[in-house]
């Protein structure tokens, strides 16, 4: 029987998973469909009842059911209750366990670059829910320090006092991150800023970024934001929010089919999608 896979939003019409996860869902000849469902914060539970009732295989979920989900579920992995946030449930024998891809997916983008954190200094700008999948996860790496600066540091301390994984860690006012900026191997963009149609601003100014730094921003409309240019311009190496994107996507389509699929294929049907 062919099987059924989702992704739950509201608004979910943007959403560019389902052409991203169908394609490899019959690249791999696997006999299944990946629906987006447009489902209000209201409904949640009547649409997560449903889907466990007809069986489905797996789903994922966006903005603004990350966190909502958590208590309607079977089962919870650790990261993911730490995080306290989900976005790849997968039916386990008929319990349906919740998982977070968000901050691996993040992290396996980076292997092309780095190896071991051990020794890298990483600075995280934003404190928001990406910023906290890829914080906490990247706890787990244990990299030489793992800082946060935002806007609102409090929020920053917060997160850093949250997280369930020892690290080297403080928080920082944007001025202090600009200031000390030379000391970071890797810079990580996780805010809003830049996105479309404020393709101008930038969280930070790069006067003093480390001319080998990687410097990673998750947003990918534009492709290349403000931020990124700049770092381009210091002689830094960068990455857009398609990596993220699409290993996010492509961690939930291994712990579904026990497949890892071919990211190159899937970066290219995201990119095809975003300059349509
Ligand atoms: P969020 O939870 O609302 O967090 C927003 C963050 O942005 C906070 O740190 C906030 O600082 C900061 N911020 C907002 N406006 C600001 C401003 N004018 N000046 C300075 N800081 C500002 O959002 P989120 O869910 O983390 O998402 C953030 C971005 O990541 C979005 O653009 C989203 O599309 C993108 N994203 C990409 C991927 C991917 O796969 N590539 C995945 C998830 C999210 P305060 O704490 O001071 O308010």
């Amino acid at each position: 029987m062919k099987k059924l896979f989702a992704v739950l939003g509201y608004p979910i019409g943007h959403s560019m998973s389902p052409i991203m996860l169908n394609d490899v869902l019959s690249y791999y000849e696997i006999d299944a469909h990946y629906h987006p469902f447009k489902v209000s914060p209201e409904e949640l539970e009547t649409a997560f009842r449903g889907l466990k009732a007809i069986g489905i295989s797996g789903f994922n979920v966006t903005i603004p059911h990350k966190s909502a989900i958590i208590p309607f579920l079977d089962g919870i992995d650790d990261l993911a209750l730490s995080i306290g946030a989900v976005n790849t449930v997968v039916n386990d024998n008929g319990k349906l366990i919740g998982y977070n891809t968000d901050g691996y997916g993040f992290i396996k983008g980076l292997e092309p670059y780095i190896s071991s954190f051990s020794d890298k200094k990483v600075l995280v700008i934003g404190a928001g829910g990406a910023a906290r999948a890829i914080y906490f996860t990247m706890a787990k790496m244990k990299p030489l320090a793992l800082d946060i600066t935002n806007r609102t540091v409090i929020k920053a301390k917060e997160l850093i006092e949250a997280c369930p994984f020892e690290s080297n860690s403080k928080a920082l006012s944007l001025d202090e991150a600009e200031v000390q900026l030379n000391e970071y191997d890797v810079v990580i963009q996780t805010t809003m800023i830049g996105m479309y149609p404020n393709i101008s601003e930038t969280p930070i100014s790069l006067k003093n970024l480390n001319t080998h730094a990687l410097v990673c921003d998750i947003v990918y409309n534009p492709l290349e934001t403000q931020f990124l240019k700049d770092a381009r311009q210091k002689g830094a190496t960068v990455q857009n929010g398609v990596e993220m994107f699409v290993y996010q996507g492509a961690l939930a389509f291994e712990k579904w089919t026990g497949i890892f699929p071919d990211v190159k294929r899937m970066r290219e049907n995201v990119l095809r999608q975003l300059e349509a």
